[in-house]
């Protein structure tokens, strides 16, 4: 995941076993290590012990003031963050009513709970309050920006998997980063966590937060398109992949355009790119065109311009 480019993992901590591994973990780990805890405060206190660089309670299953306090005092003296993460799943209703959590509910386990933690006088805080539904997640998240200015790790839990998991996150997370909310985020899915990291990287380029690799522009392709542009594009990412440009490419705009409805002159934001015609291509470079290739020849060509490109 590393490699992927994560940049902080969080790990299930179960069992004592579980607690003195983070130990071991830490040794090669080179991001921050955070803790899960859940039901016994004891573990939160071992994995403090043994270098977890986060501790994330579920107020759902610790809320006994006197073993928060204990957590308190580890975290404390070790300089070590706790992160609320409420999970709707977990959030306990009012006189023990079946109505389904809500934004309200979540918001104010989170907010119960972070005063708790201060009258410990603890404010190294972080929050988190994720749902399984999205609307849900953005209003908890929208009720406590009101309420605190703690950093937010944003997330829609148990999204599903990669297909509907990856739009759910988008939205969820996408619309909080846009409106200035959230200071980490995590995409999960029910598959390879690489694509969680993969999907986080979209996002956060899409919104212009970070870029991780080149951003690729192709159309969905029309009664105009005369190449199977499907398979293009499909090639043209394998290639660079398989060529480990996609790092050295990072901020390149490479269009891929069905026609030149959308060539050089409409794409020219790209920086480079090739507009299909009949069986051909233009390529282009920052919207002139350089030359003129046939469809079997595109993807090569393609590749060849972008490995000599001088950013
Ligand atoms: Fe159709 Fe051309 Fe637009 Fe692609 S770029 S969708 S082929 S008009």
């Amino acid at each position: 995941l590393e490699k992927e480019g994560c940049e902080i993992i969080r790990v299930a901590v179960q069992d004592k076993e579980s607690a003195c591994a983070l130990g071991r973990i830490k040794e090669k780990a080179h991001i921050p290590v955070v803790a899960d805890i859940h039901f016994n405060y004891r573990l939160a206190i071992d994995a403090a012990k043994n270098g977890a660089d986060c501790i994330r309670l579920n107020p759902g299953n610790i809320y006994k003031e006197n073993e928060i306090k204990k957590i308190v005092m580890e975290a404390a003296g070790r300089h070590i963050p706790i992160r609320i993460g409420v999970n709707s799943g977990s959030v306990k209703r009012k006189n023990n009513s079946s109505e389904n959590v809500n934004a309200r509910d979540m918001a104010e386990s989170c907010m119960r709970y972070m005063r708790t933690l201060e009258k410990f006088n603890f404010r190294d805080i972080i929050i988190s309050l994720k749902a399984s539904d999205v609307p849900t997640t953005i209003k908890a998240y929208e009720l406590m920006a009101k309420a605190c200015n703690y950093p937010f790790h944003l997330g829609v839990t148990a999204a599903g998997s990669p297909g509907p998991g990856v739009i759910k996150s988008a939205i969820g997370i996408g619309t909080l980063l846009y409106n200035g909310i959230g200071d980490t985020i995590r995409v999960s899915l029910t598959g390879n966590p690489k694509e969680e990291v993969k999907t986080a990287y979209v996002i956060l380029s899409s919104l212009g937060l970070r870029e991780k690799g080149p951003d690729i522009i192709s159309c969905p392709t029309c009664g105009r398109c005369r190449v199977n542009l499907v398979k293009i594009v499909g090639e043209a990412e394998k290639q660079l992949k398989k060529l480990h440009l996609e790092d050295k490419l990072t901020g390149v705009k490479i269009a891929i355009m069905g026609c030149h409805v959308n060539g050089p002159g409409e794409a020219r934001e790209a920086d480079i790119g090739i507009a299909c015609g009949n069986g051909t291509g233009a390529l282009f470079k920052k919207g002139r065109i350089t030359k003129k290739v046939c469809e079997k020849n595109m993807v090569s060509s393609l590749i060849s311009e972008l490995q000599n490109l001088d950013k």
